[in-house]
């Protein structure tokens, strides 16, 4: 059965956001152990990140992974908190799996990430049909939990770490085109943006020691990967010393010493803070042909005051000042999309107005836009009254996107008639003659095969363009 993938945001999004953002299932991996896992990622690119390290953990406890569930021995699901939506969808999910374990009663069911993380052991007695839940700083413990189910009981770990970054395990990497991976560079989140739930479920910030990031970005130039995107939650705060006091490495650094590695690998990054992008990292970004020119720096609303409410620790003009110093150190071609909340507590139109506004001051080329969903938790919840009436939030939501495609498709028209770099990443979804890749800004390319094939770079004139894709021609 295909996974739901169920989403409170409307999507105008590209292909490749889009793949990076719903529902990822294991791929087959047969290597012929004796049990079979398959898991199915809610949510972010950190989680889709966080069950490569769990298939990793789960492989030397002879687990294979598999894209079918009907074969599985063990189900997780690797969950996502941010807005009720998204905790709504597994617990959906959770009843049609019983169906499965109606016909296999051995069939062990777990749910790991933030909602295991939010809901800890209640999680047991509302799903009777879970076995274990497994926050995301536990996996280590995976291998025990299993015995302890195997043994007959229900298994919890929850807790959170201040150190864990799974730095030494080897992900094994699912779901890959064998073009471009993800690689975690940090954990967890310091901001207590009001909104926002992860700081509850992913615990303290830490930094991943940088070697080890390098390392895994060195395996992957090896097996003949293109793209890395190293992420985090503010990757601007990225900060590792040593033990010794010898060597600190900041996020400008480590962006660096990953470039460096070889010029045929593209680097992305993902997700810019307003509050910490430094110039430093603007230059680091201009220097190396290879990082990406496109930054994911959330604004959240174009409103002073409703920021300040949203405890984001920038106002509208920090904001559009770092967004002129990327114009002006980076120049017109940077890519720059947002993450936008409509109809946050006691926003007014005018507030909202000035979302709109900002946008049109920026010209993101795309943004993921959601409407407020209060959680539980929350600085917000706890202390603003959640009181935008759903169809205000609806109608301002349906206003950003609209002014999206708007900047979407100007951003896109200034790429016609010109000549992309596109890292191939497979075939056009709409067509087996036509390949899809991605130009430096993260947009969706599509153009004639030829002799090209996944993973070269190709040169395409683009010739016509949509909201969300460019269409052109390969030149030699
Ligand atoms: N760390 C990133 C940042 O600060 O930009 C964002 C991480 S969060 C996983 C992704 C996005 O979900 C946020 O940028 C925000 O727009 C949205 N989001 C978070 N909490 C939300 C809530 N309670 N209601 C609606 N959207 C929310
Ligand atoms: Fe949530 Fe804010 Fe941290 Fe992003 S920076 S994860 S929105 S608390």
């Amino acid at each position: 059965m295909d996974p739901i993938v169920d989403i409170d945001f409307i999507d105008n999004r590209t292909p490749a956001q889009a793949a990076a953002c719903d529902t990822h299932v294991t791929q087959e991996s047969n290597t012929g152990k004796s049990r079979k896992l398959y898991i199915e990622s809610y949510g972010c690119a950190m989680n889709f990140s966080d069950s490569e390290i769990v298939s990793s953990i789960m492989f030397e406890q002879g687990f294979d992974t598999t894209s079918d569930i009907a074969v599985a021995d063990l189900v997780f699901l690797n969950t996502c908190s941010i807005r009720e939506k998204a905790e709504q969808t597994v617990r959906n999910r959770l009843g049609q799996i019983n169906h499965y374990k109606k016909k296999n009663p051995g069939l062990m069911v777990g749910v790991l990430g933030c909602m295991a993380e939010r809901l800890k052991k209640s999680l047991l007695e509302e799903e009777k049909i879970v076995d274990l839940v497994v926050g995301p700083d536990a996996y280590r413990d995976l291998p025990n939990l299993i015995s302890e189910v195997d043994g007959g009981q229900k298994a919890v770990n929850v807790l959170l770490s201040r150190e864990e970054t799974y730095a030494d395990i080897n992900p094994i990497r699912l779901n890959s085109n064998g073009v471009s991976a993800f690689i975690s560079i940090m954990r967890g989140c310091d901001n207590m943006c009001s909104f926002c739930v992860v700081p509850f479920t992913r615990g303290r910030e830490r930094s991943r020691e940088p070697y080890s990031i390098v390392r895994e970005a060195q395996a992957l130039v090896a097996q003949g990967f293109k793209e890395v995107t190293l992420l985090g939650q503010n990757v601007d705060s990225y900060k590792w010393a040593a033990e010794d006091g010898t060597e600190t490495v900041n996020f400008a650094q480590l962006l660096e010493k990953v470039a460096l590695l070889s010029p045929e690998l593209r680097v992305r990054f993902s997700t810019s803070h307003p509050k910490d992008i430094t110039d430093e990292v603007l230059y680091t970004i201009k220097k190396y042909d290879n990082i990406c020119k496109y930054i994911h720096l959330p604004a959240q609303s174009g409103n002073s005051r409703v920021l300040e409410l949203m405890n984001r620790t920038y106002d509208r003009a920090w904001y559009m000042n770092r967004v002129d110093a990327i114009r002006r150190i980076l120049g017109d071609d940077c890519g720059i999309s947002s993450d936008m909340i409509a109809g946050f507590c006691t926003e007014t139109e005018e507030e909202h107005q000035d979302t709109l506004s900002l946008m049109e001051y920026v010209q993101y080329d795309y943004s993921y836009m959601f409407f407020y969903s209060e959680r539980p938790g929350t600085l917000a919840a706890r202390k603003l009254e959640d009181d935008i009436p759903l169809e205000v939030k609806k109608r301002r939501l349906d206003e950003i996107i609209n002014k999206q495609r708007e900047t979407s498709l100007a951003r896109n028209k200034r790429d016609i008639g010109r000549v992309h770099k596109v890292l191939v990443e497979g075939k056009s979804k709409k067509s087996k003659e036509q390949l899809s890749g991605r130009n430096d800004q993260n947009k969706v390319v599509i153009f004639d095969k030829k002799h090209y094939q996944k993973g070269d770079y190709v040169n395409v004139f683009v010739h016509d363009c949509s909201v969300g894709t460019l269409f052109g021609e390969a030149v030699d």
